[in-house]
């Protein structure tokens, strides 16, 4: 479904959020106050904006408060990032997620209402960090502090057996969403359904019990 979508600050991570939502269809109203970073965003974004997102008026006059969903990546001014994110929160925008540069800057954005916060820095290190430590892992998602989702490519191990065979739910207390052969991707999965070598399993659980199963999955 096509959303409606403010983002705020066209640096390198404003920029890559707002052409990523257009490409997927959703319109996008995109603001900085720096006219070359507006420009280079004129293909891809349903309005460019120069304005200052601190201006209350300014984003009153812009319709902002119809928009569902806004992103504000104004990375190193906290001021603006902190003023902005208020702004939006009191003219009534339902999601406002927000890029912080640090944990200090992090509270004071959920303080102020931020419903998201991110670190960008952050986060891809920690995804990186798990590609480095195995191998066997290709993606990694935080749902919470315990719980992640990974992408776990099958080894020779677990191949030619059905997830029955593996018992990877009863055995390690995780579930398995999805086996993905190539571009064919299989959705919830059924028990009897076989994994083959480099197949990849796209497993839910706690970061303990992943950790297991991918040991033994070696
Ligand atoms: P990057 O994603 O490149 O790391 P950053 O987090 O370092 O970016 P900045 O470069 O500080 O962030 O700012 C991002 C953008 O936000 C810049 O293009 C800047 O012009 C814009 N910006 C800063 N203040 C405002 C404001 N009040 N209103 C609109 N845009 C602003
Ligand atoms: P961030 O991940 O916070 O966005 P950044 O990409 O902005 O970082 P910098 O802050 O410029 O990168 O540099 C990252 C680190 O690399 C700094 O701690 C800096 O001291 C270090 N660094 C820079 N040059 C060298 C060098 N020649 N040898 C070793 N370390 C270096
Ligand atoms: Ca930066």
């Amino acid at each position: 479904m096509k959303k409606q979508i403010v983002v705020v600050g066209l640096g390198r991570f404003g920029s890559s959020v707002c052409k990523e939502l257009h490409s997927m269809g959703h319109e996008i109203m995109a603001i900085d106050t720096d006219p070359e970073k507006v420009n280079a965003l004129r293909e891809y974004a349903a309005f460019t904006v120069i304005a200052d997102a601190t201006d209350e008026n300014q984003l009153k006059s812009l319709g902002v408060r119809n928009f569902e969903h806004a992103i504000v990546a104004i990375g190193d001014n906290l001021q603006a990032s902190v003023l902005c994110t208020l702004m939006l929160k009191e003219l009534g925008l339902p999601k406002v997620w927000v890029k912080a540069r640090d944990l200090q800057h992090e509270k004071i954005l959920h303080k102020v209402g931020a419903d998201r916060v991110i670190q960008p820095e952050k986060e891809m290190g920690i995804r990186v960090a798990h590609h480095v430590d195995s191998d066997k892992i290709i993606d990694y998602i935080d749902l919470s502090h315990d719980y992640s989702i990974i992408e776990l490519v099958a080894s020779g191990k677990m191949a030619n057996k059905t997830l029955i065979d593996l018992n990877i739910r009863k055995e390690f207390n995780c579930i398995v969403l999805a086996i993905k052969k190539e571009e064919d991707v299989n959705i919830a999965p059924a028990i009897d359904d076989m994994v083959e070598q480099d197949d990849v399993l796209i497993v839910m659980g706690h970061k303990n019990d992943l950790k297991r199963l991918e040991e033994k999955a070696l």
